[in-house]
């Protein structure tokens, strides 16, 4: 089972340039590692004196989508384990299914073979009955008083002959089916133990990764929550509410190749200007998500 990636987001790796060594790269998030730790808490407004209002209002709306844009990072890595520990519990009741079916089966062919036995027994018996009774006439045959009465006998002893091979032939029959059935049981149990020691693994990997992702949903929606006051009420209402109506659940998208990262329509390039300038909250025209430029998601990724 494949460890969950709490990285919803573009890998550093996946950034950087391929010139770089291994070496260089561990190094390198050994010290984002550092960083990130001492990563400073977005300050909506500017304390600086020297930074007069106009200004104030730009970084604040810069800080505002920088902080809108970390947000969905952290809820969408929240949403992907909500997906992943929604889909395992199903996973393991597939199998819990196929366990079931296999023991049905396995039933069927216990109370096959049990019936086969049954019959075979009961041939068996016709078998010494019948040789009791060939038996007994060859005995009466030894005191007929004449030969109507032996010629009698004689055909009841051929009778019970014949009874005793067609037994014979039915015992065979039924042999060869019991037999099959055996060898049916036979596999339907080594399935069912392959069966058994998977749904045992998927058991106990599912509770790791409820264990695992818990414990991880609980520090993202941590972050998410501090993350939150950054940003005001109204903004961040608005955030929820296009999140709620959004199936992928994204609110704050990135522009990708001229277009909307959330609904794939071109974006008008004074728009993306817009966009680019920082300046205002501008929202994608068809699907009403907040729109960012690569800038402000290497802002939001840079202690990654
Ligand atoms: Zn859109």
């Amino acid at each position: 089972m494949a460890k969950l990636s709490s990285k919803a987001r573009i890998s550093p790796k996946e950034r950087s340039k391929s010139t770089e060594t291994p070496e260089t790269i561990k190094m390198a998030k050994k010290k984002q590692r550092k960083e990130k730790l001492q990563k400073p808490i977005i300050k909506l407004v500017s304390a600086d004196p020297q930074i007069s209002e106009q200004d104030n209002i730009e970084i604040t709306i810069e800080k505002k989508l920088i902080a809108l844009f970390d947000l969905q990072q952290i809820d969408s890595q929240i949403d992907k384990i909500k997906i992943i520990r929604g889909e395992l519990p199903l996973e393991v009741e597939d199998i819990e299914d196929e366990v079931i079916g296999i023991e049905t089966r396995l039933e069927k062919f216990e109370n096959e073979k049990e019936s086969m036995e049954k019959a075979i027994s009961d041939k068996k018996n016709i078998k010494i009955e019948s040789l009791a009774l060939i038996k007994r006439y060859e005995e009466q045959q030894k005191n007929v008083r004449n030969n109507r009465e032996y010629d009698s006998l004689t055909k009841e002893i051929e009778f019970q002959a014949l009874e005793i091979q067609l037994a014979d032939k039915r015992i065979k029959e039924y042999e060869l089916k019991l037999e099959g059935i055996s060898e049916r049981i036979e596999k339907s149990k080594e399935v069912l133990i392959d069966f058994k020691e998977d749904l045992d693994i998927k058991k106990r990997d599912l509770n790791d990764i409820i264990a695992e992702t818990e414990k991880e949903e609980i520090e993202l929606e941590g972050k998410s929550k501090e993350n939150q006051k950054l940003i005001e009420e109204r903004l961040l209402s608005a955030y929820k509410k296009i999140r709620k109506n959004a199936k992928n659940g994204l609110a704050v998208v990135m522009i990708e190749r001229d277009a909307c990262g959330g609904c794939f329509n071109k974006i008008p390039p004074q728009h993306q200007l817009d966009i680019r300038m920082h300046k205002k909250i501008i929202v994608c025209e068809y699907c009403g998500r907040i729109l960012v430029d690569e800038a402000i998601d290497q802002e939001v990724n840079k202690y990654e």
